[in-house]
Formats: structure tokens, C-alpha cells, sequence
């Protein structure tokens, strides 16, 4: 008789899947943890303060509580704060968030900061703190740590608390303990904290370490780049699943409207001309739409080439004006420019590249066989898998001795792209693929700031050469002007020595 094989079946939580893949999400031991931790903590601050046009004020404390590797993190921000109702949802619940509408944020999957929770909770078994305020008579307090089977938060300790906030703060305070190691991810973190700092000069961020010391970044504008705007899809990145989502929620009557408002850049012209394409009558009610027809439409709208491409209203990148303020903060170079191109796009996505270049000064050569590539995403510094970047693979490519410029000078290289969608290679989020628009504009923002560098350093030779011919001048001139002048008989006072030097050096 044959033995009856059966496997088990079941299903699992979003919770359980982090839960047991958190090297996903950079969670694989105590050292990345660590890390990864204070990033995802202080990307949800930063996003809750610049998505409201608040300027950022960020304070971060790793203290050590005396059990062996348990640390305790405290975050406070003074961002929009989350309403009362959201709350533990939006700390306690993996895959919940404010952040998948289409618009330029750090955070995207309802995960990063409650994966920091969830790992705190299941190497310590303690819950989270959260106080948050959003500018009301009132603010609120609660504890809850995750049920991790059924992805729902647990309140612990009579549930959520309202106080008094008769300063009317807003903002959020989210403090927990997770087993780390702080003393090897330190570097990473301070890199992680200066490379943020040049890209948000308007920040001041402060960080107090687990042997106390404080960190200070101080902000030197006050100037924030602008809000990002929330868009429509653009046709060129739709698919099926998209389309169907659209028609259910939809009050358009006729296909032509329909169309017409749910695109981004898509006017009732580029509408009816997608649907003579996709043989769907422009009259025709959404809601009775084939599978079939649906199709039909996609495919049209991916083989039109006419659209205009997505704006960038979306975008926030930072500009070069705040982007040579921050390095010259941080690094104090001798030289920087910083450009910033055009919108462009990529399968529908939109991005913007910007790039500077930094020369001398507090900038050191880079260690041989490495460059000084500084690389951001959404304002977020990206420390890991560098040689992996599309940035560097650009940089190994251009020929700079065309530009006078030796990879091994005192060079940093920074690039920055902004998008609704980072083409970033892993879930990760450390380094970005090589899509060729991307790498195209992130070639012609440097060879842009290269050019700049190249007279920089043109000019600068040739003042040295001026000044080493004038030094030499100075020192005999006066006496080539005293024996000249005695031997026309003439006054060696009437020729101006300090003047026939200063059209030297003109
Ligand atoms: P994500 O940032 O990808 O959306 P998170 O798990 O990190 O996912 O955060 C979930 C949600 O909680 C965010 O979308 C945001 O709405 C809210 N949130 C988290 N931290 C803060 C904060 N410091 N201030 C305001 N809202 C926050
Ligand atoms: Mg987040």
C-alpha cells in the first residue's frame, strides 16, 4: 500500500514574511541593523517634515542600557505627526502607510520603520514607545509592539493616552531597544549622518552616540526645495491591474473622459487618438470594458510615442544652490559646482539627475584604485556596494584626462537622482541600475561640472605662472629701472615699478 504524502499547507502574514526574510529589508545581523535602524527613523522624520514644508529638526540618541549589546534608540521630529486614529497602524502594522501615492518620498513600502520595531521586538521582546503630536490642543502616547502572525499592532498598557500640548507641538517620538553592535556600524552611521547632512543643508540634525558623544549638524539656510505634488500615473508605465483599479473607482461615464482624467499629461485629443488605436468606441462606459478591450488599451498607450513626458512636479530635488551649500559645509573644498538637469524619464517614471563636482581644500584624494563618489537617492545616502552603482560605472567611462582630470586628484563626485520610482537593483535600496536614460544624464551632469573644473584649474595654472614671473620681477625690476634710468640721465622715480607689475598680474 502506498504512503499517503501530503505537505502542509498555510498562509502567513506580511509581518511573518519580514519576519522571516528581514535580510531583505537590511535587517541580516547586528551590525547592518544598527545601521539600518537609525536611517529608517530618521527617513521617516525627514519625510514627515518636507512633505509639509517644515523645516527638519531631527534628534537622535543610541544609548546603551547596560545589558550587553541592547541599545535604546530615541527619534524626535518635529514633522507633520501622525493623527490619532493612524497610530498604531502605522507603527504596528508592516505594509501600512501615507507614502504610495505618486510622489517623491525616502520611505515607500509601509515597512522600513516598523521592520526597525519588529527587529527590536524579537531580539529584545519589548515594545515600542510613540508620542506624537500634529499642532493640536492635544497630543497622544501609547505602547504596542506587533502581533507578528496576524500583522496587527497590540496595545499595551490601557491603549492610547491623550496629554496635554499646550504648545501646540507637532511632531513624533518613536523610542525602542533592539539588540545591536554599535561600536562596528559606527562608521557607517557617522558617514551615514555627513553625507546627510550635505544633502539637506536646511536640516539640523543631532546625534548623540551610546559613549555620549554629540554630534551636531546645524543648518545654514533656510531655504527647503519644494514640495513634491501628487500625480496621476503616466500612460507609458500602466498595466492591466492598473487600468481595472482606475474603471472600479471611476465616475467618467465615457470612455474619452475617462481616459482624459485619470492620465498624467494626457489631454482629450491624445485620448481619442489611444483609443481609435485600441479600437474602443470613445463613447463607450468604462465600467463595461472587456478584458479583452483592456488589453487592447494598454498596448496602445505603450506603443504611442507622442506623449509629452511626465512633470516633475512630483520631484523635490534639492537644486544646485543647495547642493554647493551643503558640501561646502561638510567638505570646504577649494572648487565645487553642482548642476542640475532636466526632467527626464524612464518607462514612464519620472527623474531628475543632479551632480557637482568638488575639487581641493578639505577634499582628500580618494585611496588608490577608489573614487570619492558620494551617491544619493531621494536625499537619501546610499553607503553600500558602490563599484555595483550606475554612477560609478559612468565615471569609470568617461575619459577624464580630456578635462585635465586625474581620478587620483583631491576629487569628490556627487550625484543625486530624484524619482517616483529609484531604479534601485535590490529591495535594498543601495545601488541603482544601469538604466541607460538614467546613466545618460547622470554622464552629461558631470561632464557638465568637468568642464567647469577643467577651467577652474586652467586659470589657476596660469596664475601661478603669473605670480612666479611677477615674484621674479619684483625682486629685480626696481634695479633694472634704477640703472636704466641713470644711464637716460633720468629720474629712477619716474618709472612705476608697482604699476608695470600690476598689469602683469591683470
Ligand atoms: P514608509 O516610510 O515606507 O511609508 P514606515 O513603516 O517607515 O513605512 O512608516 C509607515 C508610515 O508611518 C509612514 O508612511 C508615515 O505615514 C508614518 N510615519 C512613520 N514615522 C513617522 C514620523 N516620524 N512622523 C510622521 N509620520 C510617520
Ligand atoms: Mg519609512
Amino acid at each position: 500500500m502506498s504512503k499517503d504524502v501530503r505537505e502542509v499547507y498555510e498562509a502567513i502574514s506580511p509581518a511573518d514574511f519580514f519576519y522571516r526574510n528581514r535580510e531583505i529589508a537590511g535587517f541580516d545581523n547586528p551590525v547592518r541593523a544598527t545601521y539600518t535602524i537609525v536611517r529608517e527613523l530618521v527617513e521617516n522624520s525627514l519625510d514627515a517634515c518636507e512633505t509639509h514644508g517644515i523645516l527638519p529638526s531631527v534628534y537622535v540618541s543610541l544609548t546603551e542600557t547596560g545589558r550587553a549589546g541592547v541599545y535604546r534608540i530615541r527619534v524626535e521630529d518635529n514633522g507633520c505627526g501622525v493623527p490619532k486614529e493612524y497610530i498604531p497602524s502605522a507603527f504596528g502594522q508592516i505594509l501600512f502607510g501615507s507614502k504610495y501615492v505618486l510622489r517623491q518620498t525616502r520611505g515607500m513600502f509601509g515597512l522600513g520603520g516598523k521592520m526597525a520595531i519588529l527587529y527590536g521586538q524579537i531580539t529584545t521582546h519589548s515594545s515600542v514607545k510613540i508620542i506624537s503630536g500634529t499642532g493640536g490642543p492635544v497630543k497622544y502616547q501609547c505602547e504596542l509592539m506587533i502581533d507578528i502572525q496576524s500583522n496587527k499592532p497590540i496595545l499595551l498598557r490601557g491603549g492610547i493616552k491623550t496629554l496635554p500640548n499646550p504648545l501646540y507641538w507637532h511632531g513624533t517620538i518613536v523610542e525602542f531597544e533592539f539588540e545591536g553592535d554599535y561600536s562596528r556600524s559606527k562608521g557607517r552611521i557617522l558617514d551615514y549622518f555627513r553625507q546627510t547632512a550635505i544633502i539637506l543643508p536646511y536640516a539640523n540634525i543631532s546625534f548623540i552616540t551610546p559613549e555620549g558623544i554629540y554630534y551636531r549638524f546645524l543648518r545654514v539656510t533656510d531655504k527647503l526645495p519644494k514640495i513634491p505634488k501628487e500625480v496621476l500615473p503616466h500612460p507609458k508605465g500602466v498595466d492591466v491591474e492598473l487600468i481595472k483599479r482606475l474603471v472600479k473607482r471611476t465616475r467618467s461615464d465615457r470612455m474619452v473622459d475617462f481616459i482624459s482624467y485619470n492620465f498624467h499629461r494626457v489631454g482629450r485629443k491624445t485620448a481619442l487618438a489611444l483609443l481609435k488605436r485600441a479600437k474602443i468606441d470613445p463613447n463607450k462606459d468604462p465600467k463595461e470594458l472587456t478584458s479583452d478591450e483592456i488589453v487592447k488599451l494598454v498596448n496602445a498607450m505603450k506603443r504611442y510615442d507622442n506623449f509629452l513626458p511626465p512633470d516633475a512636479s512630483c520631484l523635490s530635488p534639492i537644486g544646485p544652490e543647495l547642493l554647493v551649500k551643503g558640501i561646502e559645509k561638510e567638505l570646504k573644498p577649494e572648487f565645487v559646482y553642482a548642476v542640475q538637469r532636466k526632467p527626464s524619464s524612464y518607462s514612464g517614471h519620472p527623474f531628475i539627475v543632479e551632480a557637482a563636482i568638488a575639487y581641493g581644500g578639505g577634499v582628500q584624494p580618494p585611496k588608490p584604485g577608489e573614487i570619492n563618489l558620494y551617491r544619493y537617492a531621494n536625499k537619501i545616502p546610499l553607503l553600500y556596494d558602490t563599484a555595483s552603482d550606475v554612477s560609478f560605472k559612468v565615471i569609470k567611462s568617461i575619459k577624464w584626462s580630456r578635462y585635465r582630470i586625474d581620478l587620483e586628484m583631491p576629487i569628490a563626485f556627487f550625484v543625486h537622482i530624484v524619482s517616483t520610482k529609484v531604479p534601485y537593483k535590490t529591495v535594498g535600496k543601495e545601488f541603482i541600475a544601469d538604466i541607460p536614460e538614467v546613466a545618460y544624464e547622470i554622464e552629461w551632469a558631470l561632464k557638465t561640472c568637468a568642464r567647469k573644473l577643467k577651467s577652474y584649474l586652467m586659470s589657476k595654472i596660469r596664475r601661478i605662472a603669473i605670480e612666479r614671473r611677477v615674484n621674479v620681477l619684483e625682486k629685480y625690476l626696481p634695479k633694472i629701472a634704477q640703472f636704466s634710468s641713470e644711464l637716460a640721465g633720468k629720474n629712477p622715480s619716474s618709472i612705476d615699478v608697482e604699476k608695470i607689475i600690476g598689469r602683469l598680474r591683470r
